[in-house]
């Protein structure tokens, strides 16, 4: 057994093989913006040929959408979506406990309470019978994650919501080219939401966000609202009048031109990672009490993040807390060369903005609109905090196509530190 890094032994990784660029830049996507750069159209204010339409045309061909709106970033891109499914005051909208802050956050900006929902153990996704327990009459819209790249439960999800005759809003932000029973997600609900921050699988060299749908007036009412209400049409001239409440969302070209020269290259890449990170989940898989991130039957899961749960049973730690095993493996990981992290350090719930209620004016708005209490610290959605507890990710340093290489290394330090199941079970008990 070699000795561990975190104790003066050689690293796994070594350092000079560590870094693993995300995005990938390269010469066509210096070209795609610098030609916009010397171009007229910088924004998408006029209708027709601007680099902005064609990055619409190009991701709604790509992936199958009827309609695709390009808009300044992933959390615009939710709040336009809410508005035009006319989410509004005294509404309630079901969002997962496990996600990024944007999806909570969205519908309060529209005036509508955010309830939260608990999570599948083995997903990570909108858990359908929590979440049917949690609809009321006041609920106006369910917004399932297709968390780290893997799709939500979708035929439970679309079953339930049918039922109550409420409008499905998918937040696809981590999960582009992810495929549910062959169809692309964010056309399985009335819209979906994708982000193109430049950490997110599709990247643009910055802040970016795309809504798409089947539905040609929900695309419109998108439309409108990214540009202050008003109708952009081609051939017909700029009348600034608000035809409704609109926003200024409005996407650059020049990200958008990146984003559509990227989307060139996303087959190729997709195909590598999915062979990079599926030799290395198959490595992992073999060692004892791990789980590695899957997928549900007949879906395609895109890796944006991998997420790992451990159980300390299996090292021998019964009755020792989870947080204690993460925090050692965390530290020997980091030590091997492998950038394990936490990705939420708590449930959405728990964040201070719900629970203090910190929305609009004095009066805690919407939640005093309903009467809606806001939500407790520490209190519900077990299985949320059963997977923040006991599991740590991967992020970004596997997206990269060729990667397979650093996988292949971060797989022999997860064996080795394994391979010291003794040394680990002292620390985790010590830490404990
Ligand atoms: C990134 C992300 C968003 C927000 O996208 P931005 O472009 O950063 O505003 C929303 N939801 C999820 C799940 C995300 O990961």
């Amino acid at each position: 057994m070699s000795k561990l890094a975190a104790f003066g032994g050689t690293a796994a990784v070594p350092k000079h093989r560590r870094r693993s660029e995300w995005p990938l830049v390269e010469d066509d996507d210096r070209k795609a913006v610098i030609t916009v750069l010397d171009g007229a159209r910088l924004v998408s204010d006029t209708d027709g040929e601007n680099p902005v339409a064609a990055l619409e045309q190009d991701w709604a061909r790509q992936f199958g959408y009827g309609h695709c709106v390009a808009v300044s970033n992933g959390t615009a891109a939710l709040s336009l979506a809410l508005s035009a499914l006319g989410i509004g005051p005294g509404d309630e909208v079901i969002v997962p406990a496990l996600s990024f802050i944007a999806t909570g956050l969205a519908p309060v900006h529209q005036m509508a309470v955010p309830v939260f929902a608990d999570i599948d153990p083995v997903t990570f996704n909108l858990d359908p019978d929590d979440l049917e327990r949690r609809i009321t009459a006041r609920t106006a819209a369910i917004i399932p994650v297709h968390l780290h790249g893997a799709p939500a439960d979708m035929d439970r999800i679309m079953a339930i919501a049918a039922r109550h005759g409420i409008p499905v809003l998918e937040d696809a932000a981590q999960a582009p080219g992810a495929t549910h029973r062959g169809r692309p997600v964010g056309s399985i609900g009335a819209a979906g939401v994708f982000s193109l921050q430049v950490s997110k699988n599709i990247p643009t060299c910055g802040e970016g966000g795309l809504l798409v749908t089947g539905d040609a007036d929900l695309a419109a009412a998108m439309r409108r609202g990214r540009q202050f209400g008003e109708v952009i049409e081609a051939g017909r001239e700029r009348d600034y009048v608000s035809y409704g409440l609109g926003w200024n969302h409005k996407m650059n070209g020049l990200q958008a031109a990146f984003t559509s020269s990227q989307l060139t290259r996303f087959e190729d890449y997709e195909r590598a990672r999915q062979a990079n990170i599926g030799a290395f989940l198959a490595r992992l898989a073999k060692l004892p009490g791990i789980q590695v991130p899957t997928a549900l039957a007949d879906t395609t899961h895109v890796w944006h993040i991998l997420r790992f749960r451990f159980d300390p049973a299996a090292f021998g730690l019964d009755g020792v807390p989870p947080e204690a095993l993460r925090s050692t493996l965390r530290r020997l990981l980091r030590a091997e060369g492998v950038p394990m992290s936490q990705y939420q350090l708590m449930p959405l719930p728990d964040q201070k903005v719900f629970v203090d209620r910190l929305g609009f004016g004095v009066g805690h708005h919407p939640w005093a609109l309903t009467g809606a209490p806001g939500t407790v610290a520490g209190e519900g959605y077990p299985v949320t905090r059963e997977v923040i507890a006991d599991s740590l990710t991967i992020q970004k340093r596997h997206l990269h196509p060729e990667a397979g290489d650093l996988l292949a290394l971060y797989a022999d330090a997860f064996e080795k530190v394994w391979a010291a199941g003794d040394m680990v079970a002292t620390l985790a008990k010590a830490a404990s």
